[in-house]
């Protein structure tokens, strides 16, 4: 790092928990598919922030919606109604096709208000005996990182010495249709729900076979347990349709007409729903789930806020009018054949690619503890491109899905020459 990025680098190192372990580049600015370090070193940014800048940085349409909307009203809380929230909620659950949202801020909010719901369901609806509702999930699951979550996560950093957990939750194995089945065979009248992560992003892009949510929700269905997909990552175009759950379709936002369509009983968005410009998160279900929450039960100050709202209702008609799903979907097919060819050419390096629109990753041939994959993505910082790897191994590219093709074959090439030079 230069003297500059130097000093930012040391000023978060002295004032601000260690809690993450950033590559040593200090960004300041962003736009589209690019970002640009404090020495005006440009990047092609192939995190996007963890898949919440899908429409690219400083979009201008939900830049100017959120000036035009803060300068106007910025929060109310839930204790008054605003002349957003309502349009955004109407908005929303139109667009994908649920009867109610329960507005947050954050996925991890997210997912705790998914999980809230559940039980609650589960306790006045489904009949279970009150504190006994159990909720199915699965092993290296990501899901964010509060006490509630991180009780059923299975990575040892993310969960140790944050005991005691919180208890009702069980994990089976990540794509495996028998083992969730046998789990949901055991005493089925106490499992309020099943919480799925419809590929594994966190994990490192694990795809599970197909047909392995249709049956998932089908076991569900049957067993009168809510199936709850958690699209944080997945959702809003990434993985090539608008939701996963969508599976191998491009319609771009109308795929209940689909037969690849599994619809959950609660869907949690997050990260994208604001194109990134601000932390918005939304759970959606329909009535009959929905209404066991009533006033008093659940909310937070920030949740549904007026520029929340504005920001996340023009996020989506980006997504919509620039057709980023659509885009997603093609050029991943792209990206991953050039990513084959890498890896058929160096098998010593490299291990393998998978992922589904522009939500990929590449399998580094060595063990998670080795530094190969912090050095590949180092060497890919110098030469302009950002990503970082995940588990050790792992490298997931996912870049704003406003990319074109020209700039996403430049991309590959700066990933072929490190490969060369690795
Ligand atoms: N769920 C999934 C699938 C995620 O990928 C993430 C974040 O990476 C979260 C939940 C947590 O979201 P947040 O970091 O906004 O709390």
């Amino acid at each position: 790092p230069t003297t500059k990025a130097n000093h930012h680098i040391s000023l978060e190192d002295r004032h601000g928990a260690h809690n993450y372990h950033p590559l040593p580049v200090v960004l300041s600015e962003g736009k589209g598919c690019y970002v640009w370090d404090v020495d005006g070193k440009q990047y092609f940014d192939f995190l996007s922030a963890y898949s919440a800048v899908n429409q690219g940085h400083c979009h201008p349409r939900i830049i100017d919606v959120m000036v035009k909307q803060s300068q106007k009203l910025t929060l109310t809380s839930r204790a008054f109604h605003n002349d957003q929230l309502g349009e955004y909620e109407k908005y929303l659950t139109e667009y994908f096709k649920f009867d109610k949202v329960l507005p947050m801020n954050t996925g991890a909010e997210g997912v705790e208000t998914a999980i809230k719901i559940c039980r609650k369901w589960g306790y006045e609806k489904k009949g279970i005996p009150t504190d006994q509702a159990r909720i199915i999930v699965c092993g290296q699951n990501f899901h964010g990182r509060t006490t509630t979550i991180i009780s059923f996560s299975s990575d040892p950093d993310a969960k140790g010495q944050f005991g005691p957990y919180t208890p009702g939750f069980e994990s089976v194995p990540y794509g495996d249709v028998a083992a969730m089945r046998a789990a949901l065979d055991n005493d089925p009248a106490t499992i309020a729900g099943v919480l799925v992560e419809p590929i594994q992003g966190e994990a490192g892009v694990f795809v599970p076979e197909h047909g392995y949510l249709k049956a998932v929700a089908e076991a569900c269905r049957e067993n009168n347990v809510l199936f709850i997909a958690d699209e944080i990552q997945t959702g809003i175009g990434r993985t090539g349709a608008l939701l996963r759950v969508c599976g191998d379709c491009s319609c771009g936002g109308h795929c209940e007409q689909q037969e690849t369509y599994v619809r959950p009983d609660i869907l949690i968005l997050g990260k994208a729903l604001s194109g990134g410009a601000y932390p918005v998160s939304a759970v959606l279900a329909d009535d009959a789930i929905m209404e066991v929450i009533q006033p008093g039960q659940h909310g937070s100050t920030f949740g549904g806020n007026p520029v929340a709202c504005a920001v996340a209702q023009e996020a989506l008609e980006v997504i919509r009018d620039e057709k980023l799903t659509q885009n997603a979907r093609a050029l991943g097919h792209i990206f991953r054949a050039e990513m084959q060819k890498l890896v058929d050419e160096n098998p010593n390096l490299l291990t393998l690619v998978r992922g589904k629109g522009l939500l990929n990753a590449l399998v580094i041939n060595d063990s998670p503890e080795s530094k190969t994959a912090w050095n590949f993505c180092l060497n890919l910082a110098s030469k302009g491109l950002l990503a970082k790897p995940t588990h050790g191994n792992i490298i997931r590219f996912a870049p704003p899905l406003v990319i074109n093709k020209e700039q996403l074959l430049e991309a590959c090439s700066i990933i072929a020459e490190v490969v060369r030079e690795m």
